[in-house]
């Protein structure tokens, strides 16, 4: 069941970083910003990467992170 997904949010937990891991280009430079209560944008900071110009939009939940963003993001980037 996810065991791959938990480690990654294993990782995560122990600080709160600024910068995730991309899973496209593999840099620490996936920016996460809450750009409203319910609406989060991510978007990588590498120049090179794909995700640099297609920053991409997920909606949240009251209780939801910056973590849990990056979760669906990885979830949809990795199938
Ligand atoms: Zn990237």
């Amino acid at each position: 069941m996810g065991r791959r997904r938990r480690r990654v949010i294993k990782i995560v937990k122990k600080k709160m970083p600024k910068v995730f891991l991309c899973p496209l280009c593999g840099e620490e430079s996936i920016r996460i910003t809450i750009k409203s209560p319910g609406l989060a944008e991510v978007q990588c900071g590498n120049k090179d990467c794909e995700l640099h110009k297609n920053k991409e939009e997920f909606e949240i939940g009251p209780s939801e992170q910056m973590v849990d963003v990056y979760c669906k993001f990885v979830d949809k980037h990795s199938s």
